[in-house]
């Protein structure tokens, strides 16, 4: 397949201070078409030291100015409802993009730019709603606490929803009054940089930033003095590394959301079609390379044989659906590069022979990196497969013998980011979801996100949530005001009792 260039141009260069300009350094970088290994482009530019600074310097710029720092909560909500609508109304160009870099099919693409649309119409709406608290001035101060934006943000992104995470990130933090500067992944940051030149029609200059570049412009930005906040989507051990340069240099707040190993536990009193279905969509949605896809299938003994037969056909029938992510009608595309391939299909040949391949399990053709929805039984419990994160179409299946047994299993792993339980019985359903170790659990369901509630994981699956109220609270932070002078007569008794011994302590009102 030749890439059609003439249909949309291809952003190479950095955005800084409202429009795309040349980075300080000379060096370009190539991208390539996984569906054919075709070059995209080899103009790509990277953000070097200079670069961070002159973008950090503009954000600052625009929180001092009144065209952002001096906007209403209601002016923000305004402007991110109009960024949703452009988001919109040029969804096919952002959509091809994403395409051309990382292989999401047609309609994938378009429903990740949906998903981004609304979530910045949730986060608009929220814009004049987080609201402060006060207190009672019964201790002889009205107490009040006020949220207050960090001021330069950044976040760090993953290549697997390339528009997606950038409204997980922009959306929150723009609606609370602070700036972002993004970093995409050097494997897919067309669709950012072509977002914020089309922002700019509404977004004032230094409110959205994008800098391209590999690890080593995540690092400059994690180490920035002047940065305050770094949210990061991306694999546990690049989170970690970011979490040690801010520990290192500002102590910026740091969230993270990383990878995932998914459990899900088929009970035999299920509905058998809708535990089938969600099992093989969530394993094959983006060609597996969603960081909740059900990974670990565990299934009840007594139905293991007939959901193992049907779930194999079902992944088969899967296979026969990849395609030309151009074909409107293709489900399910290539890996998103090659270094993906290479990388699953490592894994397998470290350890492949510890498991039974029951379908799948190799690269599909010899062009492009396609590689086969795979179903794998009764993995080796100490088999990097079946521990760690693959990040492609690989589904783990293990059986088990009733709650206990599952939740042994599910819970035997370092990852906590999605769980999920497919039973009629609701005391089970309850029972289990309180005890998986994971930040969401789904019932009768899985890889399922909702803007109204909180995503994150627990254990080594990240640090801190996004989305719902507490996307807002990741980006701003609880200021306490005391004003003296309040003090009622009945509460004066208490006041001596609690009151901390400085000079100008309640008691002395
Ligand atoms: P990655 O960790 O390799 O890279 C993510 C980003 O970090 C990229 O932009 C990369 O350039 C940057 N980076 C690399 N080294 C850095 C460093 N030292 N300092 C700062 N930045 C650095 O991850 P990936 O391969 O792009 O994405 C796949 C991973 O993302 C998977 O583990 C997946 O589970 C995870 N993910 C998690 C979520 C979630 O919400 N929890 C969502 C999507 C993807």
């Amino acid at each position: 397949m030749t890439i059609n260039h003439d249909k949309y141009p291809i952003p190479t260069q950095l955005f800084i201070g409202g429009k795309l300009c040349d980075s300080v350094s000379p060096e370009r970088y190539s991208i390539y078409n996984p569906v054919d290994d075709s070059l995209v482009t080899d103009q790509i530019q990277y953000a070097v030291a200079e670069d961070v600074d002159r973008a950090v310097a503009s954000a600052q710029a625009a929180l001092q100015s009144e065209s952002w720092g001096g906007l209403s909560a209601p002016e923000r909500g305004r402007k991110l409802m109009r960024a949703a609508a452009i988001l919109a109304e040029n969804k096919d160009e952002i959509a091809w993009l994403d395409r051309i870099t990382m292989g999401k099919p047609v309609q994938a693409g378009l429903g990740e730019i949906q998903m981004a649309v609304e979530l910045l119409e949730y986060y608009a709406g929220w814009a004049d709603k987080h609201a402060g608290e006060t207190y009672p001035a019964d201790h002889g101060y009205l107490k009040i606490v006020q949220h207050e934006p960090f001021g330069v943000c950044a976040g760090i992104l993953p290549w697997n929803g390339p528009i997606g995470m950038i409204a997980f990130k922009l959306s929150p933090a723009l609606a609370t009054g602070n700036v972002m500067i993004l970093k995409p992944s050097e494997k897919s940051p067309l669709s950012a940089l072509r977002v914020a030149a089309l922002l700019s029609d509404v977004l004032p200059p230094g409110v959205l930033q994008v800098l391209p570049g590999a690890g080593a412009t995540g690092d400059i930005l994690a180490r920035h003095p002047q940065i305050r906040k770094i949210s990061f989507t991306g694999s546990g051990i690049t989170g970690k590394k970011i979490q040690k340069a801010s520990a290192e240099s500002n102590l910026k707040r740091v969230t993270l959301e990383l990878g995932g190993k998914t459990p899900a536990g088929v009970f035999d009193d299920c509905n058998f079609e809708n535990a089938l279905e969600w099992a093989t969509n969530s394993i094959t949605m983006n060609s597996g390379q969603v960081c909740v896809a059900a990974s670990r299938l565990y299934v009840q003994e007594s139905i293991a044989e007939r959901f193992l037969a049907a779930f194999v056909e079902k992944m088969k029938a899967a296979a026969a659906a990849m395609g030309d992510p151009n074909d409107a009608k293709t489900m399910y595309g290539p890996l998103a590069d090659k270094a993906q391939l290479s990388r699953v299909q490592g894994m397998f040949t470290q350890d492949g022979g510890k498991t039974q391949i029951l379908t799948g399990g190799q690269r599909r053709g010899d062009e492009g990196c396609f590689f086969e929805p795979t179903v794998l039984y009764n993995p080796d419990p100490d088999a990097q497969l079946y521990k760690n994160e693959i990040f492609g179409p690989v589904a783990c299946v293990r059986t088990f013998k009733d709650e206990e047994d599952f939740l042994r299993m599910a819970n035997d792993s370092e990852y906590g980011l999605m769980a999920a339980v497919f039973t009629k019985d609701l005391g089970r359903a309850m029972r289990v979801s309180a005890r998986l170790e994971s930040g969401s659990v789904g019932v009768n369901c899985t890889t399922a996100i909702n803007w109204q509630t909180p995503f994150g994981g627990s254990k080594q699956s990240g640090i801190g949530r996004e989305l719902g109220k507490w996307g807002l609270q990741s980006y701003t932070e609880p200021k306490t005001i005391l004003i003296k002078g309040f003090l009622r007569g009945a509460g004066k008794r208490e006041v001596v009792a609690l009151a901390i011994p400085f000079p100008h302590t309640p008691y002395q009102l």
